[in-house]
Protein backbone atom coordinates (compact mmCIF):
# COMPACT_ATOMS: atom_id res chain seq x y z
CA UNK A 1 0.00 0.00 0.00
CA UNK A 2 1.18 3.63 -0.63
CA UNK A 3 1.12 5.92 2.01
CA UNK A 4 -0.94 8.80 1.65
CA UNK A 5 0.57 12.32 0.26
CA UNK A 6 -0.77 15.92 1.78
CA UNK A 7 -0.15 19.21 -0.09
CA UNK A 8 -1.21 22.58 1.10
CA UNK A 9 -1.85 24.89 -1.15
CA UNK A 10 -0.68 28.45 -0.51
CA UNK A 11 -1.21 30.91 -3.55
CA UNK A 12 -4.52 29.42 -3.85
CA UNK A 13 -7.55 32.06 -4.45
CA UNK A 14 -7.18 35.58 -6.44
CA UNK A 15 -7.54 38.43 -4.53
CA UNK A 16 -5.02 37.35 -2.15
CA UNK A 17 -1.37 38.25 -1.27
CA UNK A 18 0.85 35.98 -3.61
CA UNK A 19 3.07 34.16 -0.81
CA UNK A 20 6.34 33.06 -1.59
CA UNK A 21 5.46 29.35 -2.72
CA UNK A 22 2.76 28.18 -4.44
CA UNK A 23 2.68 24.79 -2.94
CA UNK A 24 4.33 22.82 -0.31
CA UNK A 25 4.57 19.32 1.05
CA UNK A 26 2.82 18.44 4.35
CA UNK A 27 3.10 15.37 6.94
CA UNK A 28 -0.55 13.83 6.57
CA UNK A 29 -0.02 12.22 9.78
CA UNK A 30 0.67 15.53 11.88
CA UNK A 31 -2.51 17.67 12.85
CA UNK A 32 -2.42 20.59 10.38
CA UNK A 33 -5.57 22.66 10.34
CA UNK A 34 -6.65 25.13 13.60
CA UNK A 35 -9.51 24.52 15.47
CA UNK A 36 -11.03 27.90 14.20
CA UNK A 37 -10.70 26.80 10.68
CA UNK A 38 -14.58 27.47 9.12
CA UNK A 39 -14.63 23.95 7.26
CA UNK A 40 -14.11 22.92 11.02
CA UNK A 41 -16.78 24.79 12.72
CA UNK A 42 -19.42 25.09 10.01
CA UNK A 43 -18.20 22.91 7.08
CA UNK A 44 -18.28 25.92 5.08
CA UNK A 45 -16.11 25.09 2.02
CA UNK A 46 -16.02 22.99 -1.17
CA UNK A 47 -14.10 20.06 -2.38
CA UNK A 48 -13.55 17.59 -4.78
CA UNK A 49 -12.77 13.99 -4.97
CA UNK A 50 -10.81 12.77 -8.79
CA UNK A 51 -10.27 9.90 -9.12
CA UNK A 52 -6.47 8.64 -10.40
CA UNK A 53 -5.78 5.61 -12.36
CA UNK A 54 -2.11 4.89 -12.91
CA UNK A 55 -0.78 8.09 -11.88
CA UNK A 56 -3.33 9.85 -14.16
CA UNK A 57 -5.97 12.41 -12.76
CA UNK A 58 -8.95 11.34 -14.44
CA UNK A 59 -11.50 14.41 -15.66
CA UNK A 60 -9.13 16.87 -14.15
CA UNK A 61 -10.48 20.07 -15.92
CA UNK A 62 -14.44 19.22 -15.35
CA UNK A 63 -13.47 18.63 -11.70
CA UNK A 64 -11.88 22.45 -11.60
CA UNK A 65 -14.23 23.87 -13.32
CA UNK A 66 -16.79 22.15 -10.72
CA UNK A 67 -14.72 23.31 -7.70
CA UNK A 68 -14.63 26.96 -9.18
CA UNK A 69 -18.10 27.19 -9.85
CA UNK A 70 -19.10 26.07 -6.04
CA UNK A 71 -16.52 28.45 -5.19
CA UNK A 72 -18.86 30.99 -7.01
CA UNK A 73 -22.08 29.38 -5.88
CA UNK A 74 -20.71 30.20 -1.52
CA UNK A 75 -19.25 33.20 -2.87
CA UNK A 76 -15.87 32.30 -1.88
CA UNK A 77 -12.78 33.65 -2.91
CA UNK A 78 -11.89 32.35 -7.39
CA UNK A 79 -9.51 29.53 -6.65
CA UNK A 80 -6.39 29.79 -8.60
CA UNK A 81 -7.05 26.76 -10.73
CA UNK A 82 -3.36 26.97 -12.53
CA UNK A 83 -1.51 26.31 -8.97
CA UNK A 84 -4.49 23.84 -7.99
CA UNK A 85 -3.78 22.26 -11.19
CA UNK A 86 -0.12 21.94 -10.55
CA UNK A 87 -0.57 21.35 -6.95
CA UNK A 88 -2.97 18.47 -7.59
CA UNK A 89 -0.58 17.52 -10.55
CA UNK A 90 2.55 17.52 -7.97
CA UNK A 91 1.01 15.50 -5.16
CA UNK A 92 -0.29 12.64 -7.61
CA UNK A 93 3.19 12.74 -9.12
CA UNK A 94 4.56 12.48 -5.19
CA UNK A 95 2.08 9.72 -4.09
CA UNK A 96 3.32 7.28 -7.42
CA UNK A 97 1.71 5.97 -10.15
CA UNK A 98 0.61 2.49 -8.57
CA UNK A 99 -2.67 1.24 -8.60
CA UNK A 100 -6.01 3.08 -8.19
CA UNK A 101 -6.25 6.24 -5.92
CA UNK A 102 -7.80 9.37 -5.49
CA UNK A 103 -6.96 13.10 -5.25
CA UNK A 104 -9.30 15.14 -3.01
CA UNK A 105 -8.79 19.04 -3.20
CA UNK A 106 -10.57 20.96 -0.71
CA UNK A 107 -10.42 25.12 0.15
CA UNK A 108 -12.17 26.48 3.05
CA UNK A 109 -13.31 29.71 4.10
CA UNK A 110 -10.33 29.99 6.17
CA UNK A 111 -9.42 30.88 9.82
CA UNK A 112 -12.41 33.05 11.47
CA UNK A 113 -11.75 36.22 10.77
CA UNK A 114 -8.62 36.28 8.30
CA UNK A 115 -10.39 36.44 5.22
CA UNK A 116 -8.02 33.85 3.75
CA UNK A 117 -8.77 30.79 2.50
CA UNK A 118 -7.06 27.35 3.70
CA UNK A 119 -6.78 24.83 0.85
CA UNK A 120 -4.92 21.47 0.55
CA UNK A 121 -5.02 18.10 -1.82
CA UNK A 122 -4.73 15.02 -0.37
CA UNK A 123 -4.31 12.04 -2.16
CA UNK A 124 -4.88 8.19 -1.11
CA UNK A 125 -5.66 4.38 -2.09
CA UNK A 126 -8.98 4.08 -3.20
CA UNK A 127 -11.30 1.77 -1.77
CA UNK A 128 -11.98 -1.75 -3.56
CA UNK A 129 -15.51 -1.82 -4.42
CA UNK A 130 -15.34 -4.44 -7.14
CA UNK A 131 -18.04 -6.28 -5.36
CA UNK A 132 -20.74 -3.65 -5.61
CA UNK A 133 -19.36 -3.04 -9.36
CA UNK A 134 -20.47 -6.66 -9.75
CA UNK A 135 -23.03 -7.57 -7.34
CA UNK A 136 -24.90 -4.40 -7.41
CA UNK A 137 -26.23 -2.35 -4.30
CA UNK A 138 -30.01 -1.60 -2.30
CA UNK A 139 -30.84 1.63 -2.81
CA UNK A 140 -34.16 3.52 -1.30
CA UNK A 141 -35.27 6.46 -2.70
CA UNK A 142 -35.46 9.49 0.32
CA UNK A 143 -37.30 12.54 0.35
CA UNK A 144 -34.41 15.59 -0.36
CA UNK A 145 -37.30 17.83 0.69
CA UNK A 146 -37.05 20.46 -1.62
CA UNK A 147 -38.61 21.04 -4.71
CA UNK A 148 -37.00 20.55 -8.47
CA UNK A 149 -36.54 23.94 -9.37
CA UNK A 150 -34.83 25.21 -5.25
CA UNK A 151 -31.43 26.01 -7.46
CA UNK A 152 -33.31 28.89 -8.87
CA UNK A 153 -35.87 29.24 -5.91
CA UNK A 154 -33.64 29.59 -3.55
CA UNK A 155 -29.99 29.99 -4.16
CA UNK A 156 -29.02 30.11 -0.83
CA UNK A 157 -29.55 26.62 0.07
CA UNK A 158 -26.42 25.58 -1.96
CA UNK A 159 -28.33 22.91 -3.47
CA UNK A 160 -25.96 21.56 -6.69
CA UNK A 161 -22.74 23.12 -4.85
CA UNK A 162 -19.80 20.56 -3.47
CA UNK A 163 -19.57 21.43 -0.06
CA UNK A 164 -18.09 20.53 2.77
CA UNK A 165 -21.40 20.14 4.70
CA UNK A 166 -21.56 16.58 3.95
CA UNK A 167 -23.72 15.93 7.37
CA UNK A 168 -26.97 15.49 6.08
CA UNK A 169 -26.18 12.98 2.75
CA UNK A 170 -24.36 10.82 5.78
CA UNK A 171 -27.29 10.99 7.59
CA UNK A 172 -29.04 9.76 4.61
CA UNK A 173 -26.81 7.05 4.30
CA UNK A 174 -27.86 5.98 7.70
CA UNK A 175 -31.09 6.22 7.05
CA UNK A 176 -30.77 3.66 3.92
CA UNK A 177 -28.67 1.40 6.17
CA UNK A 178 -31.50 1.26 8.93
CA UNK A 179 -33.85 0.25 6.28
CA UNK A 180 -32.07 -2.49 4.51
CA UNK A 181 -30.40 -0.65 1.82
CA UNK A 182 -26.75 -0.10 1.11
CA UNK A 183 -27.26 3.53 -1.02
CA UNK A 184 -29.66 6.52 -1.49
CA UNK A 185 -31.57 7.85 -4.48
CA UNK A 186 -32.49 11.62 -3.29
CA UNK A 187 -36.06 12.91 -5.03
CA UNK A 188 -37.68 16.33 -5.31
CA UNK A 189 -40.57 16.99 -2.81
CA UNK A 190 -42.34 16.99 -6.68
CA UNK A 191 -41.68 13.81 -7.11
CA UNK A 192 -38.53 13.55 -9.14
CA UNK A 193 -35.45 11.50 -9.07
CA UNK A 194 -32.15 13.75 -7.57
CA UNK A 195 -28.80 12.26 -7.20
CA UNK A 196 -27.17 9.89 -4.87
CA UNK A 197 -25.24 11.49 -1.78
CA UNK A 198 -21.89 10.71 -3.36
CA UNK A 199 -23.27 10.01 -6.98
CA UNK A 200 -25.00 10.24 -10.12
CA UNK A 201 -28.39 8.34 -11.28
CA UNK A 202 -27.87 6.68 -15.12
CA UNK A 203 -30.81 4.94 -15.92
CA UNK A 204 -31.20 2.99 -19.31
CA UNK A 205 -34.88 2.82 -20.61
CA UNK A 206 -34.26 0.42 -23.69
CA UNK A 207 -31.69 1.52 -25.44
CA UNK A 208 -31.40 5.42 -25.00
CA UNK A 209 -29.46 6.36 -21.32
CA UNK A 210 -30.63 9.22 -19.32
CA UNK A 211 -29.55 10.90 -16.66
CA UNK A 212 -31.46 13.72 -14.30
CA UNK A 213 -31.37 17.53 -15.87
CA UNK A 214 -28.73 19.51 -13.93
CA UNK A 215 -30.53 22.23 -13.30
CA UNK A 216 -32.43 20.33 -10.41
CA UNK A 217 -29.87 21.62 -7.65
CA UNK A 218 -27.89 18.56 -8.07
CA UNK A 219 -24.43 18.31 -9.62
CA UNK A 220 -23.04 17.62 -12.74
CA UNK A 221 -21.42 14.58 -12.56
CA UNK A 222 -17.88 14.12 -13.96
CA UNK A 223 -18.09 10.64 -14.13
CA UNK A 224 -21.78 10.88 -15.76
CA UNK A 225 -20.20 13.47 -18.44
CA UNK A 226 -17.62 10.51 -19.41
CA UNK A 227 -20.09 7.70 -19.28
CA UNK A 228 -22.21 9.81 -22.09
CA UNK A 229 -19.27 10.66 -24.41
CA UNK A 230 -18.37 6.32 -23.99
CA UNK A 231 -21.92 5.71 -25.01
CA UNK A 232 -22.71 7.82 -27.47
CA UNK A 233 -19.25 6.81 -29.08
CA UNK A 234 -20.99 3.43 -28.74
CA UNK A 235 -24.28 4.63 -30.73
CA UNK A 236 -26.25 5.18 -28.04
CA UNK A 237 -28.86 7.85 -27.11
CA UNK A 238 -27.74 9.67 -24.39
CA UNK A 239 -30.17 12.40 -22.62
CA UNK A 240 -30.77 14.69 -20.15
CA UNK A 241 -34.29 15.35 -18.50
CA UNK A 242 -36.04 15.05 -15.56
CA UNK A 243 -37.04 11.40 -14.64
CA UNK A 244 -39.74 11.10 -12.32
CA UNK A 245 -40.00 9.02 -9.62
CA UNK A 246 -43.51 7.01 -11.25
CA UNK A 247 -41.00 6.27 -14.06
CA UNK A 248 -37.87 4.26 -12.15
CA UNK A 249 -40.13 1.18 -12.12
CA UNK A 250 -40.12 1.56 -16.02
CA UNK A 251 -36.11 1.30 -16.17
CA UNK A 252 -34.71 -1.97 -17.21
CA UNK A 253 -31.06 -0.93 -15.53
CA UNK A 254 -30.44 2.04 -13.27
CA UNK A 255 -26.60 2.84 -12.06
CA UNK A 256 -25.08 4.88 -9.50
CA UNK A 257 -21.58 6.99 -11.02
CA UNK A 258 -19.14 8.47 -8.93
CA UNK A 259 -15.33 9.19 -9.70
CA UNK A 260 -14.92 7.03 -6.67
CA UNK A 261 -16.92 3.90 -7.39
CA UNK A 262 -17.24 4.55 -11.56
CA UNK A 263 -20.51 2.67 -11.84
CA UNK A 264 -22.37 0.41 -9.40
CA UNK A 265 -25.33 -1.10 -10.53
CA UNK A 266 -28.82 -0.79 -8.88
CA UNK A 267 -29.88 -4.49 -7.84
CA UNK A 268 -32.92 -3.20 -5.81
CA UNK A 269 -34.66 -0.11 -5.26
CA UNK A 270 -37.16 0.26 -2.43
CA UNK A 271 -37.21 -3.15 -1.82
CA UNK A 272 -38.27 -4.37 -5.56
CA UNK A 273 -35.35 -5.82 -7.72
CA UNK A 274 -33.81 -4.01 -10.78
CA UNK A 275 -32.17 -6.40 -13.19
CA UNK A 276 -28.46 -5.83 -13.25
CA UNK A 277 -27.20 -5.15 -16.90
CA UNK A 278 -23.43 -6.86 -16.24
CA UNK A 279 -22.66 -6.22 -20.00
CA UNK A 280 -23.29 -2.98 -20.06
CA UNK A 281 -21.89 -2.25 -16.78
CA UNK A 282 -18.24 -4.27 -18.13
CA UNK A 283 -18.73 -2.01 -21.23
CA UNK A 284 -19.25 1.47 -18.93
CA UNK A 285 -16.43 0.33 -16.07
CA UNK A 286 -13.81 -0.65 -18.99
CA UNK A 287 -14.68 3.25 -20.40
CA UNK A 288 -14.21 4.63 -16.93
CA UNK A 289 -11.18 2.51 -15.77
CA UNK A 290 -9.17 4.02 -18.42
CA UNK A 291 -7.12 7.33 -18.69
CA UNK A 292 -8.95 8.25 -21.54
CA UNK A 293 -11.49 11.93 -19.93
N1 LIG B 1 -23.56 14.04 -6.71
C1 LIG B 1 -23.02 14.22 -5.48
C2 LIG B 1 -23.86 14.86 -4.39
C3 LIG B 1 -21.69 13.85 -5.22
O1 LIG B 1 -21.16 14.05 -4.01
C4 LIG B 1 -20.93 13.26 -6.26
C5 LIG B 1 -19.54 12.86 -6.05
O2 LIG B 1 -19.05 12.80 -4.95
C6 LIG B 1 -21.53 13.04 -7.51
C7 LIG B 1 -22.85 13.47 -7.71
C8 LIG B 1 -20.78 12.39 -8.64
O3 LIG B 1 -19.84 13.26 -9.17
P1 LIG B 1 -18.51 12.77 -9.90
O4 LIG B 1 -18.90 11.77 -10.92
O5 LIG B 1 -17.94 13.99 -10.49
O6 LIG B 1 -17.65 12.15 -8.83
Amino acid sequence: MTSPVLFFVDDLAEGTLAPGQSFHRADPDAPQLRVTDLAVTRGDGIFETAGVLHGHVQALDPHLRRFARSARLLDLLAPRLDVWRAAILAAVAAYGSEGRAYAKFVMTRGVEGTDLPTGWVYVAEREDVTAAQRDGIRVVTLDRGYRHDVAQTSPWLLQGAKTLSYAVNKAALREAARRGADDVLFTSSDGYALEGPTSTLLARFGDTYATPDTDLGILAGTTQARAFRHLERAGHVCEYRRISTAELPAADALWLLSSTRLAVPVRALDGRPVSVDAKATTHLLVALESTED
